[in-house]
């Protein structure tokens, strides 16, 4: 990573101001790797971002002009990427004359994705700018399947939907009524409704995509997507996440990556070698579905080997109750309950992981240095 130095002809275009000077002093210094820079110098090293007290009224040439100098002044307005819940920070530029967004651009002082996006952030021009994207509420006309339909009022929409989910649930039809929303980023205050109103019908796309990791997350520890501390790992477990390839969680993969060049080693589970895998410094193919032989194969590691944390499990896991509950005639001590948990997990050693998974029981077995 970090800035190459100026070829002739980049020296040349830049000299005579045919491009910008993307080759000053200070940039040199950031040659090497970007590991020991916080994300505050990170975001500096943007030099060429407008700065926020210009974003009021920003020049810039029209590349589109070019050969001729046409400047466009923008007013930038931070805004929010949402093709998928990373939820990164974008900048709208938008055309002060003909106040049309004409760009987006990734924001740097956006803590999460500090200016880095993927390729759908500033493709969000395509959605803006779509002729097949619908402005106003349309009314089906004719019959079913017909495709014709007629555009009505805001008013008139809402009224015609109000109407029908009230005489539903007079009627006690409360299972007649659904409610979808594409990608839910109001979770709760929609839930607070539909369960106010006796209703369990909320659907998104998320029913059939990240419900199963967010509620096994949700049940552990509160947080359906958890942040964890990428960056300052020492060790990386990625189960089928393609952070190379069109995962969505750009600003987790920025932080691997850094944890990577920080000296972290990654393992990926994935049936195929993916762009991920290919990068992992472990690619664990498991046979689709068996990761969780593997997984408990490791725990059973873990608590043999003693590489758990004690304190975090002492302090935050119930093992006293566990104990009580299940092994009554133990004294409550955290050491029975390690032993007893190495029992409950005895059957799941390497070898039963390899023949469920195909996953070497050695490469399991395997500590990084
Ligand atoms: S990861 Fe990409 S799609 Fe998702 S919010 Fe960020 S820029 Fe948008």
């Amino acid at each position: 990573m970090g800035y190459k130095k100026a070829s002739f002809i980049e020296n040349l275009a830049e000299k005579i101001g045919l491009i910008p000077n993307l080759h000053k002093e200070k940039y040199q210094e950031f040659e090497g790797d970007m590991r020991h820079f916080t994300d505050e110098e990170v975001a500096q090293m943007y030099e060429n971002f407008p700065p926020p007290e210009k974003w009021d009224n920003w020049v810039e040439y029209d590349p589109k002009a070019w050969p001729r100098k046409k400047k466009i002044t923008y007013q930038i307005v931070p805004t929010t990427c949402f093709n998928c819940e990373s939820a990164c920070g974008l900048t709208a530029f938008i055309d002060k004359e003909t106040q049309e967004v004409k760009k987006f651009e990734g924001n740097p002082h956006h803590p999460g994705s500090r200016g880095r996006n993927c390729a759908k952030g500033p493709a969000t021009i395509n959605q803006i700018t779509d002729p097949d994207r619908i402005l106003f509420p349309l009314k089906r006309k004719g019959k079913r399947g017909e495709g014709e339909w007629e555009r009505i009022t805001w008013d008139e929409a809402l009224d015609t939907i109000a109407v029908r989910i009230r005489k539903a649930i007079k009627e006690d039809r409360h299972n007649e009524i659904a409610y979808h929303v594409g990608r839910p980023g109001h979770e709760k205050f929609m839930n607070w409704i539909l369960q106010g109103w006796g209703i369990d019908g909320h659907n998104s796309h998320t029913n059939i995509c990240s419900s199963g990791a967010r509620f096994g997350y949700n049940i552990w520890y509160g947080y359906d997507r958890p942040s964890p501390d990428h960056s300052n790992a020492k060790f990386i477990l990625l189960i089928s996440a393609h952070l190379e390839s069109g995962h969505y969680f750009n600003p987790h993969a920025q932080r691997i990556i850094e944890g990577k060049m920080k000296g972290a080693k990654l393992a990926t589970m994935d049936p195929r070698l993916s762009n991920t895998a290919s990068m992992s410094d472990y690619w664990m193919p498991t046979y689709p579905g068996t990761e969780a032989a593997v997984l408990l194969a490791m725990a059973l590691i873990i608590l043999e080997e003693g590489l758990y944390n004690k304190e975090y499990l002492e302090n935050w896991t119930n093992w006293q109750e566990y104990l009580k509950a299940l092994h009554g005639d133990k004294e409550v001590t955290f050491e029975n309950y390690i032993a007893a948990m190495i029992d409950e997990y005895k059957e799941f050693t390497p070898e039963y992981a390899e023949k469920e998974s195909g996953v070497k029981a050695e490469m399991i077995l395997e500590q990084p240095d």
